[in-house]
């Protein structure tokens, strides 16, 4: 991360990002932060679980993903608020979505004293930033726990505008979503741009989107066919080479014909499956399915577990992870390629028995020095992290949805409100 050195000369008057999705916005460091209350809207939906009536964080890498945004406004003596939801709070009762546990590892992270303001429409963070001093910063209480926000709520937005001067959003994860903190409050502010994280996020999507070196490889697993089809659509004109895996590999078998036992079919989705692998093959691309499978009778309480001979599932079982045929047929396709997107575990890699085709993929992305790796989805982030290997891919997607959105060619409300088509420096006449 570069941050700007005194007296080194200011960038481009307009806006330092060129990424395509990026044109007419502009980044933190374009702005004077000095004494300014900045209002930086992070993504700290982080997991939890409940140890010895305690809320503890479970994985921290989105704090961790929000850390230089945050130290260069603290560096820039930004008076700083730092503001984000938490799951899904029914009502401030929901004291297991309190962000306290959030607030003490920022803490701890920044070496900082982060002061939690439970009531963000209150008069208290107006009151607090002035004298707020350069080791302090404010987190606003879980922005759920006020019904305006996923209402996208302008009172909500204008209470929060009264302690803003700049707006930074770098809560890509949270960018897809039409709400207070998100879009509402941003469109009052003059003022306003993105941090590094959501910088960093689009410029590797973009690359997806406008430039992936060939060969294109992209893995696609998971749960369902049905949430992916947008994101097929988009890339089917883009990718080489496309390898299937997870429980929508028995989809795509079942269009085939081959037997999938009790696996998870979407049968509505079936003709889908077909359709896509003709007009692949009509491109002369190709598209992998597996060649056999680590089957178990039972998903919940699996008492017999076995590896097919081949891609048919058995009668009675169910497929739950890609098998070591497959595995190794995957790993050498990869070794061709120059740029690979992952969406979606090979398997149901939350259990042992069944991660090793999901933690094989990342094995192989890791030893793929030359190629630009990008994983996106929050399931398989978390596969990755879950490898060992999330250090060398190039890049792992913190926002699941919002990745995936993006990708499909959806427009960001997070972003699109934060653009200014216009020319930013007026002709003086
Ligand atoms: P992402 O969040 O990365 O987009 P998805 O949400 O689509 O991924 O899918 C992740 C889930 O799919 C995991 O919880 C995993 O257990 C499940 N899954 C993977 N393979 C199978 C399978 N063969 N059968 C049932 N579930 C599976
Ligand atoms: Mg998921």
């Amino acid at each position: 991360m570069s941050t700007q050195l005194p007296g080194t000369p200011p960038g481009p008057a307009q806006t330092s990002l060129t990424s395509p999705g990026l044109r007419g916005i502009k980044l933190i460091e374009e702005f004077d932060l000095k004494e300014k209350r900045v209002f930086i809207r992070v993504d700290f939906n982080v997991p939890m679980e409940e140890k010895g009536g305690a809320q503890v964080i479970t994985d921290d890498t989105r704090i961790r993903a929000a850390l230089p945004t945050i130290r260069y406004a603290m560096e820039q003596g930004a008076k700083i608020v730092l503001a984000s939801h938490l799951g899904r709070p029914e009502s401030r009762e929901d004291m297991q979505y309190s962000m306290e546990p959030v607030a003490m590892r920022l803490g701890e992270l920044l070496k900082a004293e982060v002061i939690l303001i439970d009531d963000p429409t209150s008069d208290a963070p107006k009151g607090l930033l002035p004298g707020l001093r350069p080791n302090q910063l404010i987190l606003l209480e879980n922005l759920r726990f006020e019904k305006g926000e996923t209402k996208n709520a302008r009172e909500f937005a204008l209470q929060m505008a009264a302690y803003t001067d700049i707006y930074i959003n770098d809560a890509f994860g949270a960018s897809h979503r039409a709400h207070a903190s998100i879009e509402a409050l941003p469109q009052t502010i003059e003022k306003k741009g993105i941090g590094y994280l959501i910088k960093k996020e689009i410029e590797m999507l973009d690359i997806l989107l406008h430039q992936p070196k060939a060969p294109y490889m992209v893995i696609l697993g998971g749960a369902k066919v049905s949430d992916k089809i947008p994101v097929i659509e988009q890339m089917i004109s883009k990718v080489d080479q496309f390898f299937v895996g997870g429980a929508m590999a028995y989809t795509f078998l079942a269009a085939q014909g081959t037997p999938v036992g009790t696996s998870r079919v979407e049968k509505d989705k079936i003709s889908f499956a077909r359709e896509m692998i003709k007009r692949i093959e009509a491109r002369g691309k190709k598209i992998l399915l597996p060649i056999d499978h680590v089957v178990a009778n039972d998903f919940l309480a699996p008492s017999k577990i076995e590896t097919t001979k081949d891609a048919a599932v058995p009668e009675g079982f169910m497929g739950l992870d890609i098998g070591p045929k497959t595995r190794e047929m995957y790993r050498k396709e990869l070794q061709k390629a120059k740029t690979v997107f992952w969406n979606g575990p090979m398997g149901v890699f939350e259990r042992p028995e069944f991660a090793k085709g999901s933690f094989g993929v990342a094995e192989t992305l890791s030893q793929l020095t030359e190629a630009m790796t990008i994983v996106g989805g929050g399931d398989s982030a978390a596969a990755a992290e879950a490898s060992g290997y999330a250090g060398q891919m190039t890049h792992i997607s913190t926002g699941g949805g919002a990745s995936l959105e993006y990708l499909q060619g959806d427009k960001l409300p997070g972003l699109e409100v934060l653009r200014n088509m216009r020319p930013s420096v007026q002709p003086t006449l």
